[in-house]
């Protein structure tokens, strides 16, 4: 089709709203644009976090010189001509909004050549206006090139996360599209670096393998239900593979990305009473609905969508996934333990007088003398204090102990490192390894020492002393997603520090005994904050001997 302008009637039915709001949203532009152009091929590369430079390459149908300027004039598109196209469209653009705004945020150049045409055009546009335009021979296909987003957008820039995060916002995009379209290559550089490379073979579980590990996608359990309607596949990891958040469920809906609430709790309803609280499975969920039972034009960016029959569609995919898990023999589901520190076979937890010692004692004691009468449910230490009885959970309780510990390390540059016997190999996925980049420094600081072997490989030589009778591969890969977590602000010292206090952290379910839950609250007594744990939740419950006499009617 033609590029032309849409009609004013058709616009006033297109979502309103911002296309263009950080450098991720310049890539799923360009990327989607790709892949509606037909491409197998896609390269993208980025600097300084997207900011700087995005660079789209495809070898996709290519725009004839005739329609190049016209491409970038707002709301023109080929994909869509009338309101009734809105409701059918199979292409992942049809606002006609993307290339227009780009040229308004940033410098933009196109370079396309038509499958038709003996000669290609390159285009220039700064802040909006074309600034050349030129013939040019190139093979079949585009490149867009995107230089310093929202330069003369200061308000807009203000918005934009640091580099490195813009960076891992768009390393986790890009894998997403990746996911989707097993049959493009995909591969994208980040300053110059190869970050991930598909085959583009088509094989989803060859691509799980380049972006997730090859070990992973050998566990990864087939969801087969492509004569049901509406049409399931993709892959879901066993009840043994887990991850600390639920950054790898990746839902497509008629191979769109999108970010459904709805349809995330459905697969972790599937997984209800097979996972440890607080951990989440990898999936990869394709849906294909007939394009009447779904509404993708609800959000400008299209990340969310509206379905017909949101409860058919809840239970179809719980129900589903579960019959994929319920195939899986759990009593033969083991997670391999990693840790081959020095000190294996020792109980996971020790509590040592030095960790008392490196916390300041403070003036004011917080937290008065507490004499421990016993444990609850293996989970709560219950103590006597001057004013009444004291609950106190013994994970969180701990929690709080390491992560004053540890922070008071890393404060005076003292972090006790242990050294591994013989080296672990850690695989990362493309976005564990940008955090990791990012943040190399702060992680020796910690002590961590981490080097490159082969393909998004590292071997680890040694672990902070914290976590060395742990499982130190699952306490890296789970410290670089928590890094990578938007939406929580605290410095990412103090990231490191909770996880790394909550990873090593006696749980809850344990046994202890006398000595030990005594030698916990003795070093609680002592902590800064003995009240709430890392993550602000309560580390006690005090029932004051006022309160206990009341419920029992000795006064009133
Ligand atoms: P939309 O994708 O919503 O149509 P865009 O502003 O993203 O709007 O693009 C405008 C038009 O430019 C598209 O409809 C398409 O015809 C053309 N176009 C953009 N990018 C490419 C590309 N990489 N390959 C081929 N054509 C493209
Ligand atoms: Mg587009």
């Amino acid at each position: 089709m033609p590029i032309k302008v849409l009609a004013p009637g058709v616009i006033s039915q297109i979502a309103a709203g911002e296309v263009i709001e950080n450098p991720a949203s310049v890539v799923k532009e360009l990327v989607e644009n790709s892949l509606d152009a037909g491409a197998s091929q896609i390269k993208v590369e980025v600097q300084g976090g997207g900011i700087e430079l995005i660079g789209v390459v495809d070898d996709g149908a290519g725009i004839s010189a005739a329609e190049v300027e016209l491409a970038f004039q707002r709301h023109a598109t080929s994909k869509i001509t009338d309101v009734d196209d809105l409701s059918s469209t199979s292409t992942l653009g049809f606002r006609g909004e993307a290339l227009s705004s780009i040229a308004a945020a940033a410098e933009v150049e196109l370079y396309t050549q038509a499958a038709s045409e003996v000669v290609g055009s390159r285009i220039r546009l700064s802040q909006g206006k074309v600034v050349r335009q030129e013939s040019r021979s190139r093979p079949r296909g585009t490149t867009v090139t995107m230089r310093w987003l929202f330069r003369h957008l200061p308000a807009r820039l203000k918005f934009l996360k640091s580099a490195s995060r813009e960076e891992s916002r768009i390393v986790h995009l890009l894998t997403q599209y990746a996911l989707a379209f097993p049959e493009v290559k995909f591969r994208l550089l980040v300053d110059q670096h190869l970050n991930f490379e598909t085959t583009g073979d088509g094989s989803l579980r060859g691509v799980v393998a380049c972006l997730y590990g090859r070990e992973m996608a050998q566990k990864m359990l087939v969801i087969e239900g492509e004569g049901t309607t509406p049409a399931l596949s993709g892959l879901l990891s066993p009840p043994s593979l887990t991850r600390s958040n639920r950054s790898y469920i990746s839902i497509f809906v008629n191979r769109r990305w999108v970010r459904s609430p709805l349809l995330i709790k459905a697969t972790e309803v599937a997984y209800r009473g097979l996972l440890m609280e607080g951990r989440h499975p990898i999936a990869v969920i394709n849906l294909a609905l007939p394009s009447a039972d779904v509404d993708v034009n609800v959000h400008p960016a299209k990340a969310q969508v509206r379905f017909r029959d949101e409860q058919m569609l809840f239970s179809m995919v719980q129900e589903s996934l579960r019959a994929v898990l319920s195939q899986v023999p759990i009593a033969t589901e083991k997670t391999v333990p990693f840790t081959t520190s020095s000190r294996q076979g020792e109980s996971s937890w020790e509590l040592h007088d030095r960790e008392a010692s490196v916390i300041a004692p403070l003036p004011t004691i917080e937290l008065p003398v507490l004499r421990v009468l016993g444990q609850l449910s293996n989970t709560y230490i219950i103590a006597e204090g001057p004013d009444g009885l004291y609950l106190v959970d013994q994970h969180a309780a701990h929690e709080r102990i390491r992560y004053e510990r540890i922070l008071a390390q890393w404060k005076r540059q003292e972090v006790e490192v242990q050294g591994l016997l013989s080296p672990v190999t850690v695989e990362l996925n493309p976005r564990q390894e940008a955090t990791l980049k990012s943040n190399r420094e702060l992680l020796v600081q910690f002590g961590f020492s981490l080097e490159p072997f082969g393909s998004r490989s590292y071997l680890m030589r040694a672990v902070p002393v914290l976590i060395a009778n742990t499982n130190v591969v699952e306490a890296i890969t789970t410290l670089l997603d928590n890094l990578a977590a938007r939406e929580d602000p605290v410095p990412w010292q103090e990231k490191i520090a909770r996880t790394l206090a909550c990873h090593s952290a006696i749980r809850g379910g344990q046994q202890l005994s006398r000595e030990e839950m005594g030698e916990l609250i003795r070093q609680l007594e002592r902590a800064e904050q003995p009240r709430t744990c890392p993550h602000g939740r309560p580390t006690m419950i005090h029932l004051t001997s006022h309160q206990i006499e009341k419920e029992f009617g000795r006064i009133v």
